[in-house]
C-alpha cells in the first residue's frame, strides 16, 4: 500500500514538472514574439527554414558577443577566380559560399552591374594588422567604428563578402542598389544597412554575410533585411 502511495506521489510529481517546463517554454516563446514583433506564422516559416544545422551553428556564432579564437579559419577556402576580383586581386572565401556568389555575379553583369569582389576572408592575424594600423593612423574610437576588433569580423568566417568599393559614389552608388534589391535571393544579406542599423558600425553597403538562402530569405521576409535583429532574436530562439 505503502509503495502504491509513493508510486503515485512520483507520478504526480513527474507530470506536474513536466506541464510547468512545457508553458514555461511555451511563455519563453510568447515573449520572444512579443520582444521582436513576429506572428505563429513566422515562427513556423523560421523553423521550416532553419533544418539545416550547421546553419544554425554558424548563426549561434555570430551572437556579437563571442570572439572567435586566433585559430578559428573555415573548414575549406576556396579562391575568387581573378577575373571577378578588384585589380585581379587574391581572394578567399568559404567553399560553400562560392557557388551563390559566382552565380550572383553572372546574374548582375546579365544587368550590366559590374560586381568585383575586394575583400572575404581574413585571418585573425590579418584582422589584426588592419585594426593596428586603423588606429596608429587615427585613433582606438576612431578605428572601432571603422574595423572590426580581431576576431569579431565576419570576415574572418570566410562567409563575408565586399564588393565594387568602400566609397559611396554615383558610379557604386547603382552597384550598391542592385545588390541591396538582389543579393538575399543568392543567400547574402547586407551587414550594416543605413537604416535599422543598429550595429555599432557605420553604413557599408559593399559588406554582405552569406547566410545561405533559407536565412536570407527570413532576413528579407520577417525582419526586414535587418541582420543584427534576426542574429539576436535567433540567438535567443535556439538557446531556448
Ligand atoms: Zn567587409
Amino acid at each position: 500500500m505503502k509503495t502504491k502511495k509513493i508510486f503515485f506521489y512520483i507520478v504526480v510529481f513527474f507530470i506536474f514538472t513536466y506541464f510547468r517546463i512545457y508553458s514555461f517554454s511555451l511563455a519563453e516563446s510568447a515573449n520572444i514574439k512579443n520582444k521582436y514583433n513576429i506572428t505563429k506564422e513566422d515562427i513556423l516559416y523560421i523553423d521550416k527554414n532553419l533544418k539545416n544545422i550547421d546553419n544554425r551553428k554558424f548563426l549561434k556564432m555570430l551572437n556579437f558577443n563571442t570572439k572567435l579564437s586566433e585559430s578559428y579559419k573555415p573548414k575549406m577556402l576556396k579562391q575568387v577566380p581573378e577575373k571577378y576580383t578588384k585589380d585581379e586581386k587574391k581572394v578567399l572565401i568559404d567553399y560553400k559560399v562560392y557557388e551563390d556568389l559566382i552565380k550572383m555575379i553572372k546574374a548582375a553583369k546579365n544587368e550590366d552591374i559590374n560586381l568585383k569582389v575586394i575583400s572575404g576572408y581574413r585571418s585573425y592575424l590579418y584582422q589584426k594588422k588592419l585594426y593596428k594600423k586603423m588606429c596608429d593612423k587615427y585613433d582606438a574610437n576612431y578605428a572601432k567604428k571603422y574595423i572590426a576588433k580581431p576576431g569579431y569580423s565576419q570576415h574572418q568566417t570566410g562567409k563575408a563578402v565586399d564588393f565594387n568599393s568602400l566609397i559611396i559614389d554615383q558610379k557604386n552608388k547603382k552597384i550598391f542598389q542592385w545588390l541591396k534589391e538582389n543579393a538575399y535571393k543568392f543567400g547574402f544579406s547586407l551587414s550594416y544597412p543605413k537604416d535599422k542599423n543598429e550595429t555599432s558600425y557605420q553604413y557599408e553597403p559593399w559588406h554582405y554575410l552569406h547566410v545561405g538562402k533559407d536565412v536570407s530569405d527570413i532576413i528579407h521576409n520577417i525582419f526586414g533585411g535587418n541582420q543584427k535583429k534576426f542574429l539576436l532574436f535567433i540567438n535567443e530562439y535556439i538557446n531556448q
